[in-house]
């Protein structure tokens, strides 16, 4: 643990790569398995609708009002959950750094909401705070504020009248990367702003003293990109954030939940301050 102190300590720079397990100590379920979603919607197993069917992008055209009485309850979510101390404890020790970066897959908003600058944040499959057209008949994306949208929780279905594009007066959809979605249908011109941000900031830092924080990954796609940029850098470690062991050789793991292992890692950017 010292060791990893001091390590910490002496960098220069940080990179987040956080997956779901990041926010599960907002109490935002992480589904580790088909189960773990029947278990959270048991009408979705009646009904047998996956979690995949859910987030697909043929659901929304096919049935916009069963579509958006999911949508609608995750948004609720999301919007209501307040980022727990780990995130207000990352970003004071990125605060500490001379420069730091987050990638994350998830679509909760929560780095934004706990403080990150949106400029350093690259939320690679989009964001539940952003809708756009599901036609789509513009590259046009807003933001969901506002959003009320009730739903018959005995069906599963939204009641009113849906968010609908202001253009084309079509049903409105997360700007979310969703199953089944090309680059047609999904209007990824936000998050590649983002995404050149990132090469860019990879640019300038690539001589610093780097760390690089995987947290609450569990999806392989996350881990095979941090490997590959990790190659970018000339001095970096790599350290696992994650309660369940995932031991891998080259990786410095931190066996604990989110949450406690930031708030006693933000312990150091209080002390160097
Ligand atoms: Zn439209």
């Amino acid at each position: 643990m010292k060791k990893i102190q001091s390590t910490i300590e002496n960098a220069e720079a940080i990179l987040v790569f956080a997956g779901a397990g990041m926010s599960a100590d907002s109490n935002l379920t992480t589904y580790q398995d088909k189960e773990g979603f029947f278990t959270e919607y048991p009408l979705y197993k009646e009904l047998k609708k996956s979690y995949v069917s859910m987030m697909s992008y043929n659901g929304v055209l096919d049935d916009p009002h069963f579509a958006w009485g999911y949508f609608a309850h995750q948004y609720g979510l999301y919007r209501d959950a307040v980022p727990h101390e780990g995130y207000s404890a990352l970003l004071k020790l990125c605060q500490s750094k001379d420069d730091y970066f987050v990638v994350t897959t998830n679509v909760d908003g929560l780095f934004i909401k706990a403080g990150f600058p949106t400029q350093n944040v690259h939320e690679v499959h989009g964001s539940i705070h952003t809708l756009q057209c599901s036609v789509p008949c513009s590259k046009n994306t807003w933001h969901t504020k506002g959003l009320d949208v009730d739903i018959d929780y005995a069906t599963m279905r939204a009641l009113d009248s849906l968010p609908a594009c202001p253009k084309c007066g079509h049903v409105a959809r997360p700007n979310i990367c969703m199953y089944g979605d090309t680059d047609e249908s999904y209007i990824w011109e936000k998050s590649q702003k983002n995404a050149d941000n990132f090469r860019a900031w990879r640019s300038d830092n690539k001589s610093k003293k780097l760390v690089i924080f995987e947290i609450g990954v569990g999806a392989e796609g996350l881990k095979r990109h941090m490997k590959q940029y990790e190659k970018e850098f000339f001095d970096v470690t790599l350290i696992r954030v994650n309660p369940v062991l995932h031991q891998e050789n080259g990786i410095v793991h931190l066996a604990q939940g989110v949450k406690e292992a930031f708030v006693n890692l933000g312990k150091i950017a209080t002390e160097n301050n």
